[in-house]
């Protein structure tokens, strides 16, 4: 029923059940996202997606495991009633903790927060920082607290995993007072990623975490790479917005700063069309003119499409030279760790990358990258490998949840925070 909360136990909001589960958000503008997560088992129960929110089409998409996937039709809903077809669908679960994704931390967030009143204003304050992600993130949290009053919100920051950039890494090579009176500098994204397929790297090669020195890539639609050092991270590819770094699906990565007079000029083009064109036309879609996918792009590439293929060729190039780029802020590359629907599932990109990588001397293992690394430790490379490469499925809603349920009761731990 809208309007239901479910049955949470202690007044204080704090439930110890080892059969509670963590609610995931991720909000955008005309979407959400949720998860509902088993605490212990740490395995998902049900999860969804309400899109196209504030049309007549607005719709709920609902699977749960083992079960066809249901869709309701909400027409006409924003994020609050999504939110209550959302509590209909998860009515019969306890709900512990919601835990909530939120884009732009600033330089406010180093971690995951309790959400209270000042955190709402700080998360409001970001806002300039990130004006399309941050008062999404904000509209499902109130929804969510809305739904569930009494329920602990937990804020998971983008951001926050690169907050122990060194200043070398997070300035620009601009004025100061840039920085000074806006805040312009390298805040880095796609830290939940990030932090999560480092610890599970470390964890499956069984090294100590204080002594490990990493190269993620999380290649989904935004791309990017992080440098780990013992844990932290020291330097990544995305800037002050998601636009710096590497090519990605329709965003065209680095580019000459002077490339948008130039568009002003000779094209007429305003800010905002450059922009949406940066953001929206380029990369992988732009190089191609076919798709952003990169499924699409590496069939048409086999059956000699130019331009895909070339498309392909410059996402592997610019993304070899990122990680290159990053082992300035490492003493020794430990292992290259590949993530997100690219990175985990084409061999082909993974190859092609390491091709570019020679001056590491990587050795692949085609029939463990074939395979994705999944009879093993996530390994690609052979053991006389230079560099040691592995794949690593990354699970953001989990570190989500896992972040949730840190501030839960103490008897409430996961078996592998
Ligand atoms: P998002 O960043 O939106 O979470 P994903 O991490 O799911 O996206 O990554 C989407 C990308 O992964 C798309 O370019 C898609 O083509 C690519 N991808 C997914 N599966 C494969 C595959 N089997 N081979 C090549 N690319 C794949």
């Amino acid at each position: 029923m809208f309007g239901m909360t479910p049955s949470i136990s202690p007044a204080d909001g704090r439930r110890e059940s080892a059969d509670s589960a963590v609610l995931v958000i991720n909000s955008g503008s005309s979407s959400l996202k949720f998860s509902l997560i088993d605490g212990s088992r740490e395995a998902v129960l049900v999860q969804g997606l309400a899109e196209a929110l504030g049309s007549a089409d607005a719709a709920l998409h609902v699977a749960r495991p083992d079960q066809a996937k249901e869709t309701r039709a909400i027409p006409g809903a924003h994020h609050s009633q999504a939110m209550a077809a959302v509590l209909e669908v998860i009515e019969e679960f306890h709900v512990a903790a919601v835990g909530h994704r939120v884009v732009h931390g600033g330089e406010a967030f180093s971690e995951s927060v309790l959400i209270e009143r000042e955190t709402l204003a700080a998360i409001r304050a970001c806002v300039p920082l990130a004006p399309l992600h941050n008062p999404a993130n904000l509209a499902g949290i109130e929804a969510a607290m809305e739904r569930f009053p009494t329920l602990p919100h937990v804020a998971v920051f983008d951001t926050a995993f690169h907050q122990t950039m060194p200043p070398q890494a997070f300035h620009y090579a601009l004025p100061h007072a840039l920085y000074e009176n806006h805040r312009v500098r390298r805040y880095g994204f796609h830290g939940t990623s990030h932090r999560f397929v480092s610890t599970e790297a470390t964890r499956l090669l069984g090294r100590d975490p204080a002594n490990l020195q990493l190269i993620t890539a999380h290649l989904g639609n935004g791309c990017s790479a992080c440098a780990v050092k013992n844990g932290h991270s020291v330097d990544t590819t995305m800037g002050f917005t998601p636009l710096e770094g590497l090519v990605m699906g329709t965003r065209s990565g680095d580019i000459d700063p002077n490339l948008h007079e130039f568009l002003a000029n000779t094209l007429g083009k305003s800010l905002g069309e450059i922009t949406a064109m940066l953001n929206r036309e380029s990369g992988l879609l732009g190089i191609s003119g076919l798709s952003n996918d990169m499924r699409t792009l590496a069939a048409a590439a086999e059956t000699g499409h130019v331009r895909a293929g070339l498309a392909i060729d410059i996402f592997c190039y610019r993304l070899a030279k990122g990680l290159l780029g990053l082992a300035a802020g490492l003493d020794r590359i430990d292992a290259l760790v590949f993530t997100g629907g690219i990175g985990e599932h084409s061999a082909a990109v993974r190859a092609k990358t390491l091709s570019h990588l020679q001056i590491l001397h990587p050795v692949i293992d085609a029939e463990h990258n074939r395979i994705h690394g999944r009879d093993s430790d996530g390994r690609i490379t052979a053991s006389t490998s230079g560099l040691l490469t592995l794949v690593v499925p990354t699970n953001e809603e989990l570190v989500i949840a896992r972040e949730a349920m840190r501030f839960l009761a103490p008897s409430f731990t996961s078996p592998s925070s």
